[in-house]
């Protein structure tokens, strides 16, 4: 964020990241991690604190330094073609293809759609066919590693939102400069809470359900009664019992529900993962599509995803863009299925 001009507006914006603090159901304290602390301080260590940020926020930001005339919205991805020169059968360009029958064709793709990635579905393809599938009559490509090739699937689902402006006298840690997490494991239940606190006296908030059996991740399985507005209002239901943040810990999950915007609650299921990998031809992975480590289903941007952004140097899709940019000059387009230029949908 340092490099790409962006970290006062960011922090503008955020709070620094000052502690963790896990609890059990009884309110009783497990441990923490600190980030500010006299022998742990992340910005002495790191060179920045990690800011906690929401995600309409963030990409209020990000979306300010675009001109809009580059943004193609309402666009959905359907496949995209590499193409070899047939003389020396180089890749030179790669051709897409959206839903709407619409081609683009350019020097570079950079696929940033997610972690159910059409364009990373679309590469994998590219690289099959050209190392031959296993049939050895391939053109020279490496097969994709086997870790690559196994089965997505997820183990946890989660419910995420952010609250409007809270009262300070019942959530005084809204009111704290740093932001101090606070993560509720359920012993008897499957359950485990976290609430981060973000700027305006607001929380970001996080449920998350373990799966009694992982279930696999297909590439049409968004079906709407699983992760449309009834299976929010469901999931909504069945947490509201549980504790909230408060001192002391009289107040529930419900006090939290009730005080969020309901288009500001999603459902989500998450995977951990990491594809080896990220490029082939003209086509370059960026973000949770290479590297899966939560995967979001729906209307995330709602949520608290945002809330933790890492500002140092280490953050591995920081270094591709700086890969890339030279390449992409001022003739980058960028087309996104998202239907509005505001961030919440
Ligand atoms: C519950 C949860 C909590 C998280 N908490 C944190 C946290 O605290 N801190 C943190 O740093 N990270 C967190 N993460 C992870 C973080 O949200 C992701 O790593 C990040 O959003 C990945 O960004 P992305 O751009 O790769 O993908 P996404 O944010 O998923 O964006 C993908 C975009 O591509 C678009 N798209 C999808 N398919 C197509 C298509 N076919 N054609 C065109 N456009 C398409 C989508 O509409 C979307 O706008 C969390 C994730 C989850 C699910």
């Amino acid at each position: 964020m340092e490099q790409l001009g962006l970290l006062d507006e960011i922090k503008r914006l955020s709070k620094p990241f000052g502690k963790i603090t896990v609890l059990r159901d009884d309110m009783s304290v497990v441990g923490t991690i600190t980030g500010n602390s006299k022998h742990m301080d992340h910005q002495q260590r790191y060179g920045h604190y990690g800011q906690c940020i929401t995600r309409p926020d963030l990409y209020n930001i990000l979306l300010s330094k675009i001109p809009k005339e580059r943004i193609h919205l309402g666009k959905r991805f359907v496949n995209s073609h590499n193409i070899n020169d047939p003389a020396t059968g180089v890749c030179t360009q790669v051709q897409v293809r959206c839903s709407d029958g619409s081609f683009y064709a350019a020097d570079v793709l950079v696929g940033a759609d997610g972690a159910s990635s059409a364009v990373r579905q679309s590469l994998f393809r590219w690289i099959k066919e050209e190392s031959g599938n296993g049939t050895g009559h391939g053109h020279g490509q490496k097969p994709l590693p086997k870790q690559d090739l196994e089965e997505q699937q997820y183990r946890q689902v989660a419910l995420v939102g952010v609250s409007n402006p809270l009262n300070l006298k019942r959530y005084p840690d809204l009111g704290e400069t740093f932001s101090q997490f606070k993560v509720i494991l359920s012993r008897h239940s499957p359950y485990m809470n976290w609430f981060m606190p973000v700027l305006g006296n607001r929380y970001c908030w996080l449920v998350t359900r373990t799966l009694e059996k992982p279930i696999r991740i297909l590439s049409d399985n968004s079906k709407e009664s699983e992760w449309g507005p009834d299976a929010t209002d469901e999931m909504s239901k069945a947490i509201r019992h549980l504790k909230g943040p408060d001192e002391g810990g009289q107040g529930t999950m419900g006090d939290l529900i009730d005080a969020t915007d309901r288009q500001l609650i999603s459902k989500v299921m998450l995977e951990e993962r990491v594809f080896k990998t990220w490029y082939g031809g003209r086509t370059v992975l960026l973000g949770d599509e290479r590297s899966v480590y939560r995967k979001g289903r729906k209307r995330v941007d709602a949520g608290c995803s945002g809330a933790g952004i890492p500002t140092s140097r280490q953050h591995a899709s920081i270094n591709h863009l700086e890969l890339y940019s030279s390449t992409f000059n001022n003739n980058i387009n960028i087309i996104t299925s998202t239907t509005r230029s505001t961030t919440v949908q």
